[in-house]
């Protein structure tokens, strides 16, 4: 069977060439005689992987010294309560941007820790929109201000980084890091969650500004501590090794494709192409404001919700899958990440077209 093309949400595509590798590499890895699975994670092999992999996204990010790189367990669900565990620093107030779905849930966990801020909220356009940043309530008083990047499942992206007026910033770029050249230093923390962008899941990156960390309660679990997994190279406890391997991989690929402007080049060219295709069409829309559409979820509903199903059947017989939108908003997602090929947009879109005229 040929390989679809897979526009899932995440976990999501991954590289042809990243895989190959990964196969050929399965059962023996560089002649050490095991397989990746197979290593202790103290032992040369993996170390030499584990520092390559920290490397290469340091070198692609352009991540400053005076931040550490962590790669823990939990996802990025489990860093929306570990960030107000570490970060508040005797602090009780965080500001919080709700702008759908993700940081509503940012939100939520947070207030376990925390008074929480509403500094500006998209809800009332019902997530389709990004309220301007000179109106945020920015109290100087909160520990940090939380924002999501990209909002994977409404298809709402910032365009520039917010300005916060020295509160620091904390982004959960889950969906779009990667796809787009960023300022670190503009930032306190960044993390995300590895199944979108860099690889499968299994990891979160956190990356974190070091004058924000080493303050915390005794009665967090020391894992979840970032100081004490900073001070240990994320190996407190074993980490998820053959994740950790695959991620890697994929910022080998990323590398060989140029850089993230290389790719930043191909998603606005990839994403463009797709919206263009939704607006001249008479049958798919898209809701949210030009101003702040995704490059990497591109959420589209038919005019006659009916024609959902066969649209589904149709585009599976044509190998496009994953390509049904989420439960909150209806209808189709295509999430077009660094690993989509222009080739798997350009079937998407060829197969829209024929479909409008044929239904
Ligand atoms: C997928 C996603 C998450 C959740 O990630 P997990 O690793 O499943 O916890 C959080 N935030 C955003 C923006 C996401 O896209």
């Amino acid at each position: 069977m040929a390989r679809a093309f897979n526009f899932s949400a995440g976990p999501s595509v991954l590289p042809d060439e990243v895989l190959k590798q990964a196969q050929a590499e399965l059962l023996d890895w560089r002649s050490s005689g095991m397989s990746v699975m197979e290593m202790s994670h103290r032992g040369k092999e993996f170390m030499s992987i584990a520092e390559e992999f920290k490397a290469d996204l340091i070198e692609l990010m352009a991540i400053p010294d005076n931040y550490k790189v962590l790669f823990l367990q939990g996802g990025a669900t489990g860093q929306f309560s570990f960030i107000p565990q570490n970060i508040l620093r005797g602090k009780t107030k965080a500001c919080y941007v709700n702008t759908g779905a993700w940081s509503t849930k940012a939100i939520k966990a947070a207030k376990n820790y925390c008074d929480v801020i509403l500094s500006a909220s998209a809800e009332s356009s019902n997530f389709t929109d990004i309220p301007n940043v000179s109106d945020w309530v920015l109290d100087q008083d909160a520990a940090y201000l939380h924002y999501t990047s990209n909002e994977t499942i409404q298809g709402v992206e910032f365009q520039e980084i917010p300005e916060t007026k020295g509160i620091p910033l904390v982004c959960d770029m889950s969906s779009n890091i990667l796809s787009r050249p960023v300022d670190v230093s503009r930032y306190g923390i960044i993390y995300a969650g590895t199944q979108k962008n860099m690889g499968p899941s299994g990891i979160a990156v956190v990356i974190v500004r070091d004058d924000l960390i080493g303050e915390v309660d005794k009665s967090l679990p020391e894992i979840f501590d970032y100081q004490k997994q900073a001070n240990n190279d994320s190996m407190l406890n074993t980490p998820a090794t053959y994740n950790w391997y695959l991620v890697g991989l994929v910022m080998k690929w990323l590398k060989a494709q140029g850089g993230i402007a290389a790719i930043e080049k191909q998603n606005i060219a990839q994403a463009t192409k797709l919206y263009q295709a939704i607006e001249i069409s008479d049958l798919y829309s898209n809701p949210v404001d030009k101003a702040y559409r995704s490059r990497m979820n591109i959420p589209f509903v038919l005019k006659d919700n009916t024609l959902d199903k066969a649209f589904l059947a149709g585009a599976d017989k044509n190998a496009l899958i994953g390509l049904k939108g989420h439960r909150l908003v209806g209808g189709m997602r295509a999430s077009i990440y660094n690993a989509m090929t222009d080739t798997g947009v350009d079937a998407l879109i060829d197969f829209m077209v024929e479909f409008e005229k044929t239904s």
